[in-house]
């Protein structure tokens, strides 16, 4: 079986590791450097508390080969689990929690409501006054995005996949509507499957297999930020729903502040400022500094980045096949290095049993979207 993967990010080296475990001759073109789209400019957040069963079984799949990465890859990815800690501003929020800890009690994820004065017991520093209620779940945590990428990149190549950078995927070629290979700015090559896993420019690489994806590239940006009082790093990720607000402790006393304030946000890909705006990091540090008492007027803004989420219009990604040999493994939104391990599972499924058996993922195709089959994520950043 040959297979090409378009793009070289945590998805696409996901996929070409399971795929190559199967037996399958793969070739990966990533046109910059690996890891050079989303994945290196992701938070490595990896958590098990979503508002969907599908995005909650992305994850149990996913964390089961994060939790014993070390092992499989060799590599470690500095994985911690702190938690994560969800903060309802809103009645109408905080009425929803306890509907969204059951289902995710039901696959097994140790997720709890709390009062805003037990969540403090997770995060000290908590203002607890604005907020009508919580939910934790220890296993959530991060990892780091880079170790990861080079783990699955490496035992990729370890088993024989070639990895091609600096080779752009500029058409893919049909025949009656079938895939039979891609050409390349470095020729053309042949396949019986072409997975489209190109992150933010993944509506391109669809266009050129004749399939219209609602796959829109958003800006998002983190600060790297030393606050007043250091945020202790048994704190969880910490955010508050209602605002989008959040934070989370890093090493030697700085802190991930982030958060998405604008309506718009709409990207070029090839061309967007990859530098924090000075106006929204001060935002997000008095956003932060309403949820938590760590940022004071001393805080220290450090460093900052933007990245693009790959959005689709319900925050849920398309998995499928969606024309014979022609894959899409798209539209991650914020969730997509965490779902990786089970994205390139699932592929390689699709690729060898015609179909997924790892998640039910039969809500993520893409015709859901004509359809009105949408299902919305409300645990979002
Ligand atoms: C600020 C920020 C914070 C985030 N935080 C988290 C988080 O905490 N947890 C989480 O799970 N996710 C997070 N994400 C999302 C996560 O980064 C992405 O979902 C994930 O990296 C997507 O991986 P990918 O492999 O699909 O895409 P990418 O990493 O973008 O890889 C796609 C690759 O395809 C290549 N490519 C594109 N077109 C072509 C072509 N025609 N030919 C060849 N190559 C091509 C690109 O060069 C690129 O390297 C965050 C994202 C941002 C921006």
């Amino acid at each position: 079986m040959r297979i090409v993967v378009v793009g070289g990010g945590i998805v696409g080296c996901s996929c070409a590791y399971y795929l190559a475990e199967r037996g399958a001759d793969v070739t990966v073109c990533e046109r910059s450097t690996i890891g050079a789209g989303s994945t290196e400019r992701s938070a490595g957040g990896i958590r098990a508390q979503f508002s969907t069963p599908v995005n909650v079984a992305l994850s149990r799949a996913s964390m089961r080969v994060w939790e014993r990465f070390e092992d499989e890859f060799g590599t470690d990815i500095a994985y911690r689990r702190p938690g994560y800690l969800f903060l309802a501003r809103n009645e109408a929020t905080a009425e929803g929690f306890a509907d969204t800890v059951a289902m995710q009690n039901g696959q097994e994820v140790p997720s709890e409501l709390l009062t805003p004065a037990e969540a403090s017991e997770h995060c000290p520093g908590l203002r607890t006054e604005p907020f009508h209620a919580a939910t934790y779940s220890p296993t959530d945590g991060f990892a780091d995005p880079h170790l990861a990428l080079q783990g699955f990149a490496t035992r990729a190549r370890e088993m024989g996949v070639d990895i091609r950078t600096g080779v752009e995927v500029t058409d893919v070629l049909l025949n009656d509507g079938a895939v039979f290979g891609v050409e390349t700015t470095d020729g053309e090559i042949d396949a019986d499957f072409v997975v489209n896993a190109a992150g933010p420019w993944a509506k391109r690489v669809a266009d050129m297999a004749k399939i219209d994806l609602p796959v829109v590239p958003e800006r998002r940006q983190i600060a790297v930020v030393e606050p007043e009082t250091p945020v202790p790093e048994s704190v969880p990720l910490t955010i508050d729903l209602d605002t989008g607000s959040y934070f989370r402790p890093e090493r030697e006393g700085a802190t991930l502040v982030g958060g998405h304030f604008d309506s718009v946000s709409r990207a070029e890909p090839d061309a967007y400022d990859r530098t924090t705006d000075l106006d929204w990091t001060v935002e997000a540090v008095e956003r932060a500094s309403e949820t938590a008492t760590y940022f004071g007027p001393e805080s220290r803004i450090k460093r900052g980045w933007a990245g693009l989420y790959a959005v689709t219009p319900d925050h849920h990604p398309i998995i499928e096949e969606t024309s014979p040999g022609f894959i899409n493994a798209v539209g991650f939104s914020g969730h997509g290095f965490q779902h990786a391990p089970a994205t390139g599972n699932l592929v390689t499924e699709l690729v060898f049993d015609g179909e997924a058996s790892l998640v039910d993922i039969s809500g993520l195709d893409s015709e859901r979207f004509e359809d009105g089959r949408t299902v919305s994520e409300r645990n979002v950043a």
